[in-house]
């Protein structure tokens, strides 16, 4: 995280730099005005749509960095150069959203993904159609990768009615020791991915913004922080996270919905509930790097919609576990 701070204090350096060069040539009457006047220029108000961006534009010195990109559902703010960011959620009725925007410090470049990928069949149904969990080897990768321990902190506020704090926090540590060390029920040894530390809670808000019908990320920032906010649509969960050219994860923030779907335990009999251990384990799988699998993989906790009533998520397929080895490797037994 140190070496994160000063990458960050150096890019706010050359950030601020820039905004100097660009305000030298402003009018005098821009310039007697306060710093919102430069801002207004070089940030601007309105909302690049995601479209305008995906063949990449041109980032001259100061303004874009801050904009807000949007596809409609999902929004991020252009990172500071040498940056990227992604939204990415998982929710009850098999829609799988997404928004990625690169600032390579020359070009600013979005990647949307709002196509909703539905199945057919739900829950029982779905998981039955699909290779069981030890077989399917399926995943895909979001090419990002903690090399430094992720050091997070919980926000208790808003959690849903009934919800235990003592249980969440249990829950969310279990979660991120459930993706982190690939808990599995199928034989594979225990994953190398860098420790993590739970620093406690906290009065911080997670960097995602959720509206009415859309979710943004926040302004890059150094803190991790897992939290509850009232996720619009059929969202369970979304994680916003922020990395550099290199390919090392700078900072990852999750928000879990707020309202009446997710069970710390699971009812009986149960419909329509969904277990919040699983969803957060899907969840740090964005965290640390995984993407989700796509449709008909119904056994694995990365599939983009999550099956009701059963608490499997919290245990990695063999699709899971072999993404999350590819990026971190695992223990000799
Ligand atoms: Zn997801």
């Amino acid at each position: 995280m140190i070496n994160f701070r000063r990458v960050l204090a150096l890019v706010a350096t050359l950030v601020v730099g820039a905004l100097v060069v660009t305000a030298t040539p402003l009018s005098s009457s821009a310039r007697t005005g306060d710093e919102s006047s430069i801002d207004a220029r070089c940030v601007g108000h309105r909302p690049i749509p995601a479209a305008a961006m995906t063949r990449g534009a041109a980032a001259p010195a100061c303004s874009l960095v801050g904009r807000v990109v949007t596809d409609g559902r999902v929004a991020v703010r252009v990172p500071p150069p040498g940056m990227s960011v992604a939204g990415e959620g998982v929710g009850r009725h098999g829609e799988s959203r997404s928004l990625q925007v690169t600032n390579t410090g020359t070009t600013v470049r979005a990647v949307s993904n709002a196509g909703a990928t539905s199945t057919t069949q739900r829950g029982t149904a779905e998981r039955r159609a699909s290779l069981p969990a030890c077989k399917d080897r399926t995943f895909h990768l979001e090419h990002h990768r903690w090399a430094t321990r992720l050091r997070y902190r919980i926000n208790l506020a808003h959690r849903p009615k009934g919800f235990v704090g003592k249980t969440v926090i249990g829950q969310i540590r279990a979660a991120n020791a459930n993706m982190r060390k690939g808990r599995n029920t199928c034989g594979r040894p225990r994953l190398k991915t860098p420790l993590s530390s739970y620093l406690g809670r906290t009065a911080v808000r997670p960097n995602v913004r959720p509206g009415k019908s859309s979710v943004s990320c926040g302004k890059a920032n150094t803190k991790n922080v897992v939290g509850f906010g009232n996720l619009p649509g059929g969202l369970l969960g979304w994680t916003c996270y922020w990395w550099f050219a290199n390919g090392r994860m700078g900072a990852a923030d999750i928000m879990i919905d707020t309202g009446s779907n997710l069970k710390t335990h699971l009812p009986k009999p149960c419909r329509n509930k969904w277990d919040f251990e699983g969803v957060v384990t899907h969840e740090w799988g964005h965290a640390y790097g995984m993407a989700h699998t796509g449709a008909g993989h119904a056994n694995l906790t990365m599939q983009h919609a999550l099956s009701p009533c059963s608490k499997y998520a919290r245990t990695l397929g063999l699709g899971d576990w072999l993404g999350m080895n590819h990026m971190y490797g695992h223990f000799r037994r």
